[in-house]
């Protein structure tokens, strides 16, 4: 299955506004510059996010993002917010919805079920793409 829509669905269980985004960039032509103010994401990061998902070809992901954003938009989050206890009272984690384990970023969530929750990604791909 193609990286390019495997990013994408690993955002849209962790971060609806950069599925939005995303949306907004690649089917509506809005550029960087205004997304970046609009959803509040630094614009080096959102020119990241709009460069994974466009590495397996901009035409099918513009055909995939336009059948499927109510559904890319519907997926549950596949992380929890929870509060782990340290010396200053307390600091903000994620636990993986699926496993269980805590990460204390977004982006090691992201690292972790690209690697530890492959089939259920690719079942969600493999759903959108049978129309299903
Ligand atoms: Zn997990």
């Amino acid at each position: 299955m193609s990286d390019g829509l495997e990013n994408l669905i690993i955002y849209a269980l962790t971060d609806k506004d950069a599925v939005k985004a995303i949306y907004d960039y690649y089917v509506l032509n809005i550029p960087p510059a205004v997304l970046s103010g609009k959803y509040k994401i630094r614009k080096y990061v959102l020119r990241g996010y709009l460069a994974r998902v466009s590495a397996s070809g901009r035409i099918k992901l513009v055909k995939f993002l336009k059948e499927n954003i109510d559904k890319l938009l519907e997926l549950p989050l596949i992380y929890n917010e929870v509060k782990v206890n340290n010396n200053v009272g307390g600091v903000k984690h994620y636990s993986c919805r699926i496993c269980g384990k805590v990460y204390k970023n977004m982006k090691k969530v992201r690292f972790h079920i690209r690697f530890k929750h492959k089939d259920y990604i690719n079942n969600i791909i493999t759903q959108f793409c049978r129309g299903g």
